[in-house]
């Protein structure tokens, strides 16, 4: 049986919380809902290791609250401009994945270590802005232009997919990527990387 959006919601939420890129009350998730222009978001503050689908909002696209009873996250701007802009996204998720928020803070290219970091390589990094503020959003937008993932500093990461398997994916890849980065600089030294060519023909495989 087909699992309905806001199953598929908890159910992408508990598995990110589980692999750690999503922390007791930092991260969001949201999907539309098929064939509408409506979509369920996750609320704000609540404990994000054991949601429920009564938890979940229901809103429009331009934010309008359809259902549900709690408060919906202070990230839904982000969430509703990119629903708007992106005809080709169904699903969105943000969280504060501790590795990928580390790498966010250099101004440094990501080297073609591993087959991931290639993935984390496409992903551009947006200055600090605060949450929920329409230049936040906007400055997300314009920084992942028609990509699938983006750094934010200081604060998380963001991916996107045509559903929320797609963009589940993207942001544990990124994580995993990230945590290669970081594991790299603590040992020291120079890794080798993947040569350029190979790196640039995957590039175009797995951004
Ligand atoms: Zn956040």
């Amino acid at each position: 049986m087909v699992q309905d959006i806001e199953d598929q919601i908890i159910s992408i939420v508990d598995e990110l919380y589980d692999a750690g890129l999503i922390t007791p009350k930092g991260g969001n998730v949201s999907a539309r809902i098929p064939e509408s222009d409506e979509l369920w978001i996750t609320p704000t503050q609540l404990y994000k290791g054991g949601l429920t689908e009564e938890t979940l909002i229901r809103v429009d696209l331009q934010g309008k609250k359809l259902g549900g009873r709690d408060r919906p996250s202070v990230e839904l701007p982000m969430h509703l401009l990119i629903h708007r802009t992106r005809q080709d996204v169904d699903a969105v998720i943000h969280t504060h994945a501790p590795m990928a928020t580390i790498v966010g803070l250099f101004e440094e290219a990501i080297p073609p270590l591993t087959i991931e970091t290639i993935a984390l390589a496409a992903a551009p990094v947006v200055p600090f802005m605060l949450s929920g503020t329409r230049e936040q959003s906007q400055a997300v937008v314009d920084a992942l232009g028609d990509g699938s993932a983006a750094l934010l500093q200081n604060h998380g990461l963001l991916t996107v997919g045509k559903d929320l398997r797609e963009a589940a994916n993207k942001a544990q890849q990124l994580e995993f990527a990230a945590r290669t980065v970081v594991v790299c600089r603590l040992l020291g030294g120079q890794p080798a990387v993947i040569p350029e060519k190979l790196a640039e023909f995957l590039e175009r495989i797995v951004a």
